[in-house]
Parts: C-alpha cells; structure tokens; sequence
C-alpha cells in the first residue's frame, strides 16, 4: 500500500499496516547533523523523513551553548555546509551568526515543516518481524520508520560534578551549556569551575562584570592567539560576488587545517615543534611567576588547543584569582580548598559534557532486545562511527570516533549524510529491506581504528574527553578528513547482512 505519510497519526501504537514503498526516516536531533540530513533528504528525495527535536529551535549545540562569547574556534567559511555556502562577517562566527545560519539553512531548504520540536523521544525498538523502528516519544506518542538517524550529538549533557558540599551552596549556579541570562554577575563575587575551550571564551567577559572572580583550573591547557579578522565590506563583497573566491577561500582553510593532523602525531618531532612553538609564545605572554601554573607538562594537542588573545591577560588582573589547588569542599557561601577558602555569590561550572554516556544517552533497542547502552559498553565499537551489529537501518552521525582535533566537524557529518543517501539508493536499487553491519566489518575496521589512534597524541597522558575510562579513545576519529570521506564515499555492502524485501511490501 503506498501512502504519503511517513508517520503514523497520534496516539496510534506500531504496526505494519502502512508500510510505504517509500522509505520512511526517522532523525533524532535538529542539531547540524540532523538537519544536515533532513536537508540532503529532502533534496535527493531518496526517503521520506521526519525529525523529532527536543527543543523548540533548531541548532542543537549552538543553540544550548549561549554563553557570552560564544564563538566557534573553527573558521566559518570552513564551519558551515558545502551546499549552503554564506558570505560571512568574520573569520570566526559568534554562536548567534551559527545559530541565525542554521535557522536560515532549516528555512531556505523548507525542512522546518518536517520537523517536530518539543518531541523527546523516550525509546526506540527495532521489529525484526518487519524490519521497522518504533520510537516512542517522552508523551507516549509511537511513530514508525524504516531507518532511525541518532543526530544527538557528543556534547549535549551539561556535566556537573558531585562536588562534596554542593547542595548547601545557597548562591546562584549554573553549566555554560545552561547560561542563567537573568542573573547579572555585575560586583558580585563569582567562581569559574574548569579552564578549557568553554570557559576560555566567556571568563574574558564575566571578569568585566564580576566584582571578583576565582577561576578553578584542574589542569592548564596549550593556548594560542588567534587571527579574529572581521571582513570588510570590500572583501565580503568579494565573496559574494566574485566568482569562485568564497569556495577557494573554503579550500585554502581546508587545506590549512587538513595538514595539521601530522601535528597530532604521538612524540613525533612535528608534535615536539608545536608543543615548543607554543611554550614560548605562551612564557612570553605571561610573567615567571604564573609558568608553572598555566603551561602544561603535556604534548599539545592531547587536549584540545584553545584560542583565545585575551585570557592569558585577564588571569592577571588584580581582582582575578586562578586556583589550582583541587576543591575540596562547597560550602553555603564559598568554595573550599586544602589551603584557603573562597568567599562566591555563583558559580559557573564550565566542567564539559557527560561525553560517554552522551554519545548512547537514549534507550535504543536492536535486535535480541539488545540496549545500544549495553552493545556499547565498555566501548563503542561501531563500523565509521555510524554503523553498530545488532542494529539493522539505524545511522549514527557524529557518533563515536567521529570527532576532530584539526578540522571542522561539519565535513564529517556531510561524509556521513552522503553515505546513508547512497545506502539509502543502493538498497533501493537492490530490493533490500534492512542493512546490518556484519560483526567482522566492525571487528576489523576497530583493529585498524585503534592501531591509528594509538599513534595519536590523545593517547598521551593527560585528561580529555576523548578516552574512556580505559584510556581507550572513543570519541575522535583517527586520522584526516579525506582519509574518512575516502572510507564513506561508497557503501561496500560485503560488510553488511542483508535482508530483501518481501514481494508483497
Ligand atoms: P571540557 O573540554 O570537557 O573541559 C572541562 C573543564 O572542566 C576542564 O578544564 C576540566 O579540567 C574541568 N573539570 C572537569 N571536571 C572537573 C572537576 N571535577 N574539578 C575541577 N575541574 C573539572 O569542556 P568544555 O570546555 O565545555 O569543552 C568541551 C568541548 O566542546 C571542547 O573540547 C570542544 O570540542 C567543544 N567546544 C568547542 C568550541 C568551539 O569553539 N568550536 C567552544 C567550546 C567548546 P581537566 O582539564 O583537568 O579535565
């Protein structure tokens, strides 16, 4: 029977009477993966497709991340999508620009109508008698697909830690990922937990309001300056009217950052050169006295490399305290270490995301009634981050080791997209009802994954989120940008399980 609805109505529980000849897609997400595949969906028209959005926006982490200066560390020529290119005002985008481009890009290609905000999905199960998805929403509403997408991202649960003593703090707390916009930090006395590429960006600002700051650092991080050209009205009328200027400008930024991937080689003398570059552009910027504290022992690179021109500044100014000693203790009041004790009216916890758990934080089941939680645990091992066995016609994008230190990850995701549109076309082709990824494809593609990454720098000592607890590291893909396309250009359907479709579908 063939129907135009890809879902079924309201309230209406699972079931095959609708099924369409048609493939129905089902994207959990409106972040930029999400809506990188609405968008090539509904411009290939290879499926029918809804995506299910918590929130009322889209923009997923843009637009979760509103902290005052909030900005991208990636290039936005480069941070912004192949099919949808924009004359940007600067070299590097405020989290609003990013936001106002994918509100744009959901408009332009006329996907908002396909997407459902307020529907947090609650489960997803996998019929194997009809090789269908259902998904039950945080309502108990239950739609059908053929194909599930999770696009929910790696970094979008604030983590808080359990501090000792939190619960009795009496003043104003709240995650850079959940910014109290209403509470004003002018005078007031305010504690900054967690030093890296979140806090770096907002410390700055918050130091201009706050009667005095005391900054946590656990750890300190490789920090370098950066280039935050604004392009003048001659230049953007260059990119925009000049042919082929814009896409060789995203060219020449690809490259620029492409090749920096042989900088994040473990101990090889490129990674020695940038740890020293920076060494000595980070003790010329800062006095003797503060060396200790704010220069890492480990290789750059190993955490990720934050840009900022003025915080090294900032944490030198006389009402700012940086604390490196561990928190102890939060008290009604302030903030406890071994040695002194901080007198705070709020804290600002910029301590990262719940990245492991995150990356599986829904209930999906496969087949056997396997949860993904579990099929993951120790560790995700996925075939190119998107595919798991056990889990026939579910994708994920951005999912584990699909994550970049050197480029932006908006390449990835298209790589990604392209791949399920070809899938998508080939099991047309084929007659095939469902794709499984085998358990030997994943077995050797994680052999030859692990063997890349253990030559990377975020083996190194130090702490990131891109490791497990086991050191074993989950998050970021091993190599360049091309190397990864070139893998997902074409599907190579011998490392699937196929089942065809039945003559009366
Ligand atoms: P993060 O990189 O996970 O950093 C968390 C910070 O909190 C670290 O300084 C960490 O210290 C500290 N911390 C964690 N637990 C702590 C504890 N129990 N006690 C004291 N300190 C603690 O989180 P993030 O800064 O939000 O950045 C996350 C990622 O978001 C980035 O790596 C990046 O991929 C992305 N991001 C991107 C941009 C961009 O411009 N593209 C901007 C912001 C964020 P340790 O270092 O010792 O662990």
């Amino acid at each position: 029977m063939s129907v135009t609805q890809i879902l079924l109505p309201n309230d209406v529980r699972c079931t095959t009477e609708m099924k369409s000849s048609t493939p129905r897609v089902l994207i959990i997400g409106a972040g930029i993966s999400g809506l990188c595949m609405a968008i090539r969906l509904k411009q290939t028209q290879a499926a029918s497709f809804t995506v299910l959005e918590k929130s009322d926006e889209v923009g997923g982490t843009w637009l979760d991340n509103s902290y005052p200066g909030s900005a991208c560390d990636v290039p936005s020529f480069l941070y912004s999508f192949s099919f949808a290119p924009k004359t940007w005002a600067r070299k590097y985008a405020k989290q609003s620009e990013i936001l106002d481009y994918l509100r744009d890009c959901a408009d332009q290609f006329g996907v908002r109508d396909q997407i459902r905000f307020g529907a947090e999905v609650a489960n997803a199960e996998y019929d194997e008698k009809t090789a269908t998805w259902c998904v039950t929403l945080t309502s108990g509403e239950q739609l059908e697909a053929d194909f599930l997408i999770g696009a929910v991202g790696q970094l979008n649960r604030p983590k808080i830690p359990p501090f000792k003593g939190l619960d009795s703090f009496e003043g104003e707390t709240f995650h850079s990922a959940r910014w109290n916009h209403d509470y004003d930090l002018t005078g007031r006395a305010v504690a900054v937990i967690g030093t890296a590429a979140s806090a770096i960006q907002f410390v700055p600002l918050v130091a201009q309001q706050a009667g005095r700051l005391c900054i946590f650092q656990r750890s300190p991080n490789w920090i370098m300056p950066v280039n935050r050209a604004v392009y003048s009205r001659f230049m953007q009328g260059v990119f925009r009217w000049v042919p082929g200027v814009a896409r060789l400008n995203r060219l020449s930024l690809f490259l620029q950052h492409e090749w920096k991937i042989i900088l994040l080689k473990k101990r090889s003398n490129w990674n020695r050169g940038l740890t020293a570059w920076i060494k000595r552009r980070m003790r010329r910027e800062i006095p003797p006295s503060l060396h200790a504290d704010l220069i890492p022992s480990y290789p750059a690179g190993c955490k990720r490399i934050l840009l900022s021109n003025d915080y090294l500044d900032v944490v030198q100014q006389d009402h700012v305290d940086l604390v490196t000693e561990r928190i102890q203790e939060i008290r009604s009041n302030s903030i406890a270490t071994k040695e002194a004790e901080y007198p705070v009216d709020a804290i600002i916890f910029a301590t990262g995301f719940e990245t492991a758990e995150e990356i599986c934080p829904l209930q999906i089941r496969g087949r056997d009634g396997v949860f993904l939680k579990d099929q993951w645990t120790p560790r995700p091992r996925t075939y190119l981050g998107m595919l798991t066995p056990g889990f026939p016609n579910f994708f994920t994008l951005y999912g584990p080791n699909t994550n970049l230190g050197h480029n932006s990850i908006i390449l990835m995701v298209e790589s990604q997209v392209n791949y399920f549109v070809r899938c998508l076309r080939m099991m047309a082709d084929r007659q095939m009802a469902s794709i499984e990824v085998r358990p030997e494809a994943v077995e050797t593609f994680d052999e030859d994954l692990q063997k890349g990454l253990s030559k990377s720098v975020w083996g190194d000592p130090c702490d990131n989120w891109y490791k497990a607890e086991d050191g074993t590291i989950t998050n970021n893909w091993k190599s360049s940008v091309l190397s990864y396309w070139w893998r997902t250009r074409s599907p190579d359907f011998r490392q699937f399980n196929v089942e065809t479709a039945s003559a009366d579908e």
